[in-house]
């Protein structure tokens, strides 16, 4: 039974704690926001941040407010006796929508005219940039929520949508689904390259020379999945090399993204501030799953979104 609910104040990144508090005022736990200095009492908490003091202080439940949950050790969390629970299922709408955002800023140059903007230029781009998605190319690295959502956004625009994912079942509105051993195999020929995995083992570096040379020089990459999964020096050297056209980046090795990354100053380059699944519905949607698993812990079934 959970008696006590901890709103991490960490969760104040996303959004205000107390909109969480606000949200949750039908569940019978009580509901405060909390410290990491203050766990007395609480058995369920709800972060954005990991602290080691989350392992001796009663927890029994600890619910992400992010998909990613790559920051939690998971083995002391298991030894410690405390579930683990993450946000996946909750973004893909908001991040496939941020996902088309940069492949149609891309095709249709409107990072190219914003910019401008800020100069008071008013020039026609050079004829051969602007493209339309329609027709143009994607793969998506990883078919989870994500990949999905970004799946389901690109077929609509009329592209030719590819993935890859561990385990290569059909998935709605992609052609052809590639195990991960056939990666270089999928990236290819598309002109648009969207990374939507998890970060493990086996997806840390996933991107780097090998694979960058395997994939169009007129390409873009897109990661929307955590920074590590890309080799971000080798990806530099490829943007500054020519060996790909553009990047747009949500997340990165360091965030935030250092003043000096070169990363800042190409003009090929969108940069957002790991916000692909910023919307101000996001404290209602962590509301859903804690105000589910509460009823799932009463009733004695098994947490939604289990990660421990
Ligand atoms: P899901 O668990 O729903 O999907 C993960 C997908 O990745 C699955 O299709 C899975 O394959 C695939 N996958 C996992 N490992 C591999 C691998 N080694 N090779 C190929 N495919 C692999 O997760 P989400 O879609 O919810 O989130 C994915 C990640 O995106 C999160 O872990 C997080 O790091 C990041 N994220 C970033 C956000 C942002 O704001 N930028 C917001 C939300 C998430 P299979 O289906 O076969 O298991």
């Amino acid at each position: 039974m959970v008696t006590r609910i901890g709103i991490h104040a960490s969760v104040e990144t996303l959004f205000p704690p107390t909109v969480l508090v606000d949200e949750l005022d039908d569940v019978d736990p009580e509901v405060t926001v909390v410290t990491s200095d203050d766990l007395d009492g609480v058995d369920a908490l709800v972060t954005f941040a990991y602290d080691d003091a989350f392992l001796d202080s009663g927890l029994e439940w600890i619910h992400s407010v992010q998909s990613g949950v790559d920051r939690f050790p998971f083995e002391d969390l298991e030894a410690a006796g405390v579930r683990l629970t993450n946000s996946t299922g909750t973004h893909g709408d908001s991040v496939g929508e941020t996902v088309a955002g940069y492949m149609l800023s891309f095709a249709r140059r409107l990072h190219e005219y914003r910019s401008k903007q800020e100069r008071t230029e008013w020039a026609w781009p050079a004829w051969q940039d602007p493209f339309t998605l329609d027709g143009s190319s994607l793969c998506v690295v990883g078919l989870g929520t994500l990949g999905q959502g970004i799946a389901a956004r690109a077929d609509a625009l009329g592209m030719d949508v590819v993935g890859v994912k561990r385990t290569p079942t059909p998935v709605d509105h992609v052609d052809t689904v590639y195990p991960r051993a056939d990666l270089h195999e999928a990236i290819a020929d598309a002109k648009f390259v969207a990374l939507a995995v998890p970060l493990t083992d086996d997806t840390a570096g996933m991107i780097g020379d090998a694979e960058l040379d395997a994939m169009r020089d007129d390409a873009v990459l897109v990661n929307v999945a955590r920074g590590p999964v890309v080799e971000q020096d080798a990806l530099v050297d490829a943007l500054e090399g020519d060996e790909l056209t553009g990047a747009a980046l949500d997340v990165f090795e360091a965030e935030p993204l250092p003043e000096d990354s070169p990363l800042w100053e190409l003009d090929e380059v969108v940069v957002t501030p790991h916000a692909a699944a910023a919307t101000r519905d996001y404290a209602e949607r962590m509301a859903a799953l804690v105000r589910e698993n509460v009823r799932r812990v009463a009733a004695g079934e098994r947490l939604a979104n289990a990660v421990v």
